[in-house]
């Protein structure tokens, strides 16, 4: 039951909105980006700034509801919307600041990753994200955040220097590697667990112009493709990732029209380093076999990281599974080769992303994140835009990634993850549960921030 006095005494401090079921735009404003989440909050508050976001957990807390942190709203559990309960909706707190001489960023805590890429573009300069745009900088950077720069920059918590929150009893805090060191560690892959991050800073990298774009293969040659990639990536530069995947050919430009629709294998590379080096890093990825199709080409940085959000625009329906690897060997190939060419609708893909390179020189005790040995992060997603197809894309998933775990580390990218229960966030976070266990307990006792991946306090 929602106390309505302190709910309008909530609402008349806000300087920004308070929606609830019989607001015109409620329905608007509890979509998330997997169309498949469906949930009811019993109010969203679109706080303004970091006053509204303190107001909104003392709300939260003092009414014993349950709360929900909205950055970008992309992930794939749905876990920025609750049912019944208050969401912390932050997508009005966007804003990105580049110092170009330090060569520093801030992100307003519910920014999007292109508005960073905008931003820092202008300086010559690029924060390492994932691979879509329209992804929130909240989510995937608390999560740990790989991407087209992973092997040569880091993940994105590799990179991030600063944060500013709002703790579960309403205190204000920075956290950093000399202030609140502890609650710093527990945010670089801890996900939401620790409290609503206002504002990021980043540090940036020189990179302007990638070298980048997919070269595809047919299906009949993946296990070639996959043996030789896994063995060839590991290896190369850190100035050049790529990961591989399964896909089907979207029907349109700049796709040759004799290759629409059909399923092949790829690799999306990206080269980061100098332009003038790129055509030698490029020469044994052409050397190894003539692609079927190369589209690779020199790219401005943004636009490689947009490249995607047109295909896969907000609503579609999405289930995710996934695991880290340390190595691909020929079994795991053969069960890859198998549920890739099953792939139930075109959209649906399996992505395999490098997390070796400038990544695996953190050890493993340094962040949350606790795979730096790993080489691999794989992501298995069924995706359609026909709830009908719910079934066929989530049992494909399952199948899928049910054939290819006995050969994975044992955890996956928190950020891969559905709603997939303790043991698995357990496996995830490794040796490095217990540490964050502790943190929990220290700053979010009662556990008020668990819709996410949860960490028990302890
Ligand atoms: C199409 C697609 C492509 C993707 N590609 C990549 C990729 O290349 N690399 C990668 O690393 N990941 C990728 N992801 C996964 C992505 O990192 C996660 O989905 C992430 O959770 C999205 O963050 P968000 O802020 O948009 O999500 P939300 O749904 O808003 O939030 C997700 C979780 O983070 C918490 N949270 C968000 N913002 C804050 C904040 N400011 N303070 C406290 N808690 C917060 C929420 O409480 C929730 O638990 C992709 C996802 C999609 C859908």
């Amino acid at each position: 039951m929602v106390n309505q006095p302190a709910v309008d005494a909530f609402r008349s401090g806000l300087r920004g909105e308070l929606i609830d079921p019989q607001s015109p735009n409620y329905n608007a404003a509890r979509k998330v980006y997997n169309g498949m989440i469906d949930r009811r909050p019993a109010l969203i508050a679109r706080c303004a700034d970091v006053a509204d976001v303190i107001a909104a957990v003392n709300f939260a807390r003092d009414q014993k509801m349950l709360v929900s942190v909205r950055g970008g709203g992309h992930n794939a559990a749905g876990l920025g919307v609750c049912d019944d309960g208050l969401v912390i909706d932050l997508s009005l707190i966007k804003y990105v600041r580049v110092d170009p001489k330090k060569k520093t960023v801030v992100a307003g805590g519910g920014s999007l990753w292109g508005d960073v890429d905008h931003a820092t573009h202008a300086f010559g300069l690029a924060v390492p994200a994932g691979i879509i745009a329209s992804t929130g900088v909240g989510g995937l950077t608390l999560g740990g955040g790989l991407g087209h720069l992973t092997r040569h920059c880091g993940l994105t918590i590799d990179n991030l220097l600063s944060v500013d929150m709002v703790l579960a009893d309403g205190r204000f805090v920075t956290a950093n590697a000399k202030e609140n060191s502890d609650l710093f560690w527990a945010v670089r892959g801890g996900g939401g667990n620790f409290g609503v991050v206002t504002a990021f800073t980043f540090k940036a990298h020189d990179i302007h112009t990638d070298y980048a774009g997919p070269t595809l293969y047919p299906l009949e040659d993946a296990a070639e493709v996959l043996r030789w990639f896994s063995k060839f990536i590991v290896k190369a530069p850190n100035e050049l990732t790529g990961f591989f995947a399964f896909l089907t050919v979207p029907p349109g430009p700049p796709f040759p029209a004799h290759l629409h629709l059909k399923k092949m294998c790829g690799v999306v590379w990206c080269y980061s380093g100098p332009l003038k080096k790129a055509e030698k890093a490029f020469k044994p990825i052409r050397a190894f076999k003539k692609p079927a199709l190369d589209l690779v080409v020199p790219i401005p940085h943004p636009a490689l990281q947009g490249m995607f959000d047109p295909l896969f625009p907000t609503g579609l329906q999405w289930y995710w599974k996934a695991d880290f690897f340390r190595e691909i060997g020929d079994e795991a190939i053969a069960q890859n080769v198998k549920h890739g060419a099953m792939m139930p609708t075109m959209l649906s893909t399996m992505h395999l992303y490098p997390i070796d390179g400038a990544a695996s020189r953190v050890k493993n005790s340094a962040t949350p994140w606790a795979y730096r040995d790993a080489k691999f992060a794989q992501v298995i997603v069924g995706v359609d835009p026909d709830p009908a197809k719910k079934d066929a894309i989530s049992s494909w998933a399952k199948d899928y990634w049910t054939a290819v775990h006995p050969y994975s580390a044992g955890g996956a990218y928190v950020n891969f993850m559905m709603d997939e229960g303790e043991d698995r966030v357990r496996a995830t976070y490794g040796k490095n549960y217990a540490t964050l266990a502790k943190i929990k307990k220290r700053y979010d006792p009662a556990n008020l921030f668990r819709v996410n991946q949860n960490i028990k306090p302890k």
